[in-house]
């Protein structure tokens, strides 16, 4: 038998891809799902964007790059988290990578390790978890509740550190919850901070863009005091409808960028040469698609929150950002994941179990609404009327 190394038994997974390919395999035999377990805009990416990347081919821009991405993409970053944090940020500091995800199995590889810590959010995005079990450092979850708006608690995230905490994992706006930390938690949380010089915060931001009601985001970057161990994560994937471009970016400390450059350099050589060509278009041309999709988020958002609130046994908060509602399903008698399986097989409407983005997830469902109205509206009907028939004989 061969024997690989036992970290890779840790790994998780993302049970949104394995619900997406069962609602695939359901569509493909004929029945009718529609999905709103769905982690990505339904949009498709501005057409500028697209030709920007065809032209880069056109023009021969097809070979290596810098493995810290093009430096007139790596210029546009900088400009741009000038423009939206007011941080001044050198270019040498930013990293090309290829999707958002890739940064946090960068910085996770990068801090973790046996006996040491890393805090992250429960529920959260699987990744975090799953990564930091593949390093062997103890995954500890920062409880992320439904009465705080589903944003963190910076006594209670302090008070789980301790000279082990070598990261703490930050997501606002988040996934799965649509919960965004409110500036005084995150005051808090910074000054706390400066207890635990030796703890880098990965603060996770891939949805700075998608903000409802006036709801501000606040980057880590914006601190000063912690500019030096923050890593900052973003990217493409969402604010643009380009999941599928894998193109991100992050900033790093100073003393980090050679580190990652090397993993870079190791792992994946550089980034797509024309996705970058088209990163720049992204951010330096018009912006008016990104503005009508999130106003269109907007709209199915407090659509897909009022019928939910008209479930039997379900409620659920007016989430302020990202492009998720995460229902409060404990009314209904279901536990959430047989829940979710039960809504995909018998009523064919994806979404997923809150327990896939951690143990604290129990009680709830993630539902997306990066799908069309119209599908919301009947997705929707179709788990009331399956609430209605079952829920007497709930499990
Ligand atoms: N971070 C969060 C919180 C996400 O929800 C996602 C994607 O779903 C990512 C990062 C990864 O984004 P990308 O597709 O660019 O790798």
């Amino acid at each position: 038998m061969v024997r690989p190394v036992a970290g890779f038994d840790r790994l998780g997974e993302e049970n949104a891809f394995a619900v997406l390919a069962r609602a695939a395999e359901l569509t493909a035999q004929g029945r009718d799902v529609i999905n709103l377990g769905i982690g990505q805009p339904d949009f498709r990416t501005p057409d500028h964007i697209v030709e920007a990347a065809v032209r880069a081919l056109r023009d021969g821009k097809h070979g290596y790059t810098d493995a810290t991405g093009i430096p007139e993409l790596r210029e546009a970053v900088a400009a741009h988290v000038a423009g939206s944090t007011g941080v001044t940020v050198p270019a040498d500091r930013v990293m090309i990578m290829p999707g958002g995800k890739v940064t946090m199995f960068a910085a996770i590889m990068m801090f973790g390790e046996p006996g040491v810590d890393i805090l992250y959010p429960d529920p959260g995005f699987p990744i975090y978890k799953s990564m930091i079990d593949f390093t062997g450092a103890r995954a500890i979850p920062v409880p992320i509740r439904e009465e705080n708006n589903f944003a963190f608690a910076a006594e209670e995230l302090l008070s789980l550190m301790t000279p082990n905490t070598r990261l703490v994992i930050l997501n606002s706006p988040a996934n799965p919850t649509g919960g965004v930390a409110p500036r005084g938690e995150i005051n808090r949380l910074v000054a706390g901070l400066l207890d635990h010089p030796y703890a880098a915060v990965l603060s996770d931001e891939i949805y700075d863009r998608m903000l409802y009601d006036g709801a501000e985001h606040i980057s880590l970057l914006s601190f000063p005091e912690i500019r030096n161990r923050v890593i900052l994560l973003n990217g493409w994937s969402k604010a643009y409808a380009m999941t599928g471009w894998r193109l991100g970016w992050s900033i790093w400390p100073t003393a980090l960028v050679d580190r990652v450059r090397r993993l870079a350099v190791n792992a994946w050589s550089c980034v797509n040469a024309p996705a970058q060509y088209a990163g720049i278009a992204a951010l330096e041309g018009p912006q008016d698609s990104m503005t009508r999709m999130v106003e269109e988020f907007d709209r199915r958002r407090q659509v897909t929150v009022d019928l939910l609130n008209g479930l039997p046994g379900v409620s659920c908060l007016l989430p302020r950002g990202a492009f998720y509602t995460f229902p409060n399903i404990s009314g209904t008698g279901w536990s959430a994941k047989p829940l979710a399986s039960a809504l995909l097989e018998r009523a064919g409407v994806a979404l997923i179990g809150g327990p896939d983005f951690g143990e604290l997830g129990e009680g709830y469902l993630r539902v997306s609404y990066a799908n069309s109205e119209e599908n919301i509206r009947q997705a929707l009907g179709r788990v009331s009327e399956f609430l209605t028939e079952h829920r007497a004989a709930a499990h």
